[in-house]
């Protein structure tokens, strides 16, 4: 057989294989819906009729909770992750001038130039521009390449085994919210099952296979709930300091070195970049973070004395002229450009005389404006 076919056939095992964990995951929760609504609220609710008032009661928030733990759940694993805009890949003639070029220098060079007209703030290690050789793009700020995807993802988290999908811009949102609602979920199960798993210690169960479900049912839930309750102090801290996973683990490099409170721009707004500015959408798995993925306010640039000729090239003169063609090609949405342009500084400490100034959608002109 053909390498590339034996290769094809390996891709699609593998791709099947990754679902196992959800697979694992969905059976474990439609037993915990068998074993909740059927065996604790209504056979118990049939064995004894002072329960039944409890046991209503119970199965209407259960049905709350599951509906939403549900809910976000799908949206993480089904919402596909968002790549590059095609702005940010190399051009045909960039390509073949790319390839020209053996010279890890000269290839910088190039890089660079095209760099100068995309708002990328972000360097590797060494200062060169975040290049990705498999997608033949640079890399927009907090974006890396999914080796299980293979392929960039905008704000990249982390690729997560258990949705079967990479957590990135646009279903961080689903999945704080798959954390949250997986914990109350858990948690409610604990807390409602708590005086059944007495009774059971003493004696004050029917002798029903009801029982057992009852016993591994709050096993089961309160061992879950200790795991998310600490994944999601861990993600709520995370949004509060604005960092991805992998930022958390290794810190960004801006121009003048690595900042790891480099996105960060105040708790309210780190906090409305992932839920949005509307209160009404934050509990629902719909999405409504802000901005476009691939470009992100930050508060070092700033800092930067370079930063009025650089990324964009351009200086603060002939900016009105670039404006037209400046990244991004999209107007942000209304709610985006809320966040963006109503609050008058991207630093830490707001100051109410800037906020005439602004005025561009665009974060990075604002931050510009700024310099
Ligand atoms: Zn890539
Ligand atoms: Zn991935």
């Amino acid at each position: 057989m053909a390498p590339s076919g034996s290769r094809s056939i390996k891709r699609g095992c593998q791709r099947v294989l990754y679902w196992i964990p959800v697979l694992f995951i969905a059976l474990i929760v439609a037993w915990s819906y068998y074993a909740y609504v059927l065996q604790l609220c209504i056979v118990m609710m049939m064995t004894c009729l002072c329960l039944f008032v409890f046991s209503v009661v119970y199965l209407l928030v259960y049905h709350a909770v599951f509906i939403m733990f549900v809910w976000a759940y799908w949206q993480t694993i089904f919402t596909k992750p968002m790549n590059p805009l095609k702005e940010f890949h190399l051009s045909y003639s960039d390509k073949e001038l790319l390839e020209r070029e053996d010279r890890g220098e000269s290839q910088q060079e190039i890089l660079r130039r095209i760099a100068k007209d995309l708002p990328i703030y972000t360097r590797t290690n060494s200062g060169a521009i975040r290049f990705c050789d498999r997608c033949q793009l640079l890399k927009p700020d907090r974006c890396h390449h999914c080796s299980v995807c293979d392929k960039c993802i905008l704000k990249m988290d982390h690729h997560c085994p258990w949705v079967n999908n990479c957590v990135g811009f646009s279903n961080y949102k689903f999945f704080m919210l798959f954390l949250a609602y997986s914990l109350l979920y858990c948690l409610f199960i604990t807390a409602t099952d708590l005086q059944y798993f007495i009774k059971f210690w003493t004696n004050g169960l029917p002798d029903t296979q009801a029982k057992f479900h009852i016993l591994f049912l709050f096993f089961s839930a309160s061992m879950f709930s200790v795991s998310l309750a600490s994944l999601f102090t861990y993600h709520c801290w995370l949004v509060c300091k604005n960092r991805s996973t992998l930022e958390a683990v290794r810190a960004p490099v801006f121009r003048h070195g690595t900042d790891k409170n480099g996105f960060s721009l105040g708790f309210s707004k780190n906090f409305r970049q992932v839920f949005g500015d509307e209160v009404k959408y934050w509990p629902i798995p719909v999405f409504s973070s802000l901005g476009d993925g691939c470009s992100f306010p930050t508060c070092l640039v700033n800092l930067d004395p370079e930063q009025p000729s650089s990324p964009t090239g351009s200086n603060p003169a002939n900016k009105g002229a670039a404006e037209g063609r400046q990244f991004p090609s999209k107007p942000l949405r209304e709610s985006q450009s809320r966040l963006l342009t109503s609050t008058p500084s991207w630093t830490e400490s707001d100051s109410a005389t800037d906020k005439d100034k602004k005025g561009a959608s665009n974060p990075g002109m604002t931050i510009e404006n700024e310099a």
